[in-house]
């Protein structure tokens, strides 16, 4: 005999069996029980880690849609040397981790199923086919200072790179961007600009398909602003790293040894 039962997750009231296990009216709601961080990930949008988490999606993440099944699932792989990010993200907003290590393959994915969620970052327009139509540009005028800066964060550490050498006594230092959408690029380089980010713009579109933004030498103090926002705690620590001991570089002239000065990011 069937009677009217209460959702284990949202209480909505459904026909089962009668027995003593719980009832879910959906699968997320079954997801959700087992995985309570997942269904309150928008309600962390106020969270600047948010905008930074948005921005390594928007850059290394991808959405997928398995065959047969109506669910569609967001994904973000990194490499190996770089879980520890991934990890973070799983602490903050659940999720799984898919972990790939063999002799060629060193890939750690973060994935969650939250619809909402996917719908939301459909909406910013951060799309399936995205490196060649990005156009986020609509989106990212709404967002505050503090998350802009946060979701460029996320751009760095997904598509860029900070790096540093010594040349003939010649300390060299660079951030870059790329990117293969001249939309995203140069709404990126626009932004930069306005935040004050003493940034240039490239066209490489002749030798790798690629625009490119580059912060090189000291100009790398006036990206201060993005690895310092407020209360963010995500991050790539390797890539932090390099960029303070650019930073210090210029600052301090520190030698070389005492020159990794970066905020602790537990
Ligand atoms: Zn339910």
């Amino acid at each position: 005999m069937k009677i009217t039962r209460k959702c284990k997750t949202c209480a909505k009231e459904i026909l089962r069996e009668k027995s003593n296990k719980n009832v879910f009216c959906s699968r997320q709601c079954i997801l959700f029980y087992k995985d309570p961080k997942q269904e309150k990930i928008l309600e962390k949008s106020n969270d600047n880690d948010f905008y930074y988490l948005l921005g390594l999606i928007a850059t290394d993440g991808y959405i997928s849609k398995k065959e047969n099944k109506k669910s569609q699932r967001c994904n973000i792989s990194l490499h190996k040397n770089d879980e520890q990010v991934l990890l973070d993200i799983q602490k903050n907003y659940g999720g799984k981790i898919y972990k790939f290590y063999k002799a060629n393959k060193n890939v750690i994915r973060w994935q969650i199923l939250n619809q909402k969620f996917i719908n939301y970052i459909e909406s910013t327009g951060i799309s399936n086919n995205k490196s060649l139509t990005l156009n986020i540009q609509k989106w990212f005028k709404t967002l505050n200072k503090q998350q802009k800066l946060s979701f460029i964060h996320g751009v760095i550490d997904g598509d860029g790179s900070i790096s540093f050498s010594v040349v003939k006594n010649t300390f060299r230092s660079n951030i870059i961007i790329v990117g293969a959408s001249y939309k995203f690029m140069k709404m990126l380089f626009d932004e930069m600009k306005l935040l004050n980010i003493d940034c240039t713009f490239a066209d490489r579109t002749k030798i790798t398909k690629t625009w490119h933004v580059t912060i090189s030498g000291r100009k790398i103090l006036s990206a201060l602003p993005i690895f310092t926002v407020e209360n963010q705690k995500l991050n790539i620590r390797r890539k932090m790293k390099n960029y303070f001991t650019c930073y210090d570089y210029y600052t301090n002239n520190k030698p070389l040894q005492n020159r990794l000065r970066y905020p602790s990011t537990q």
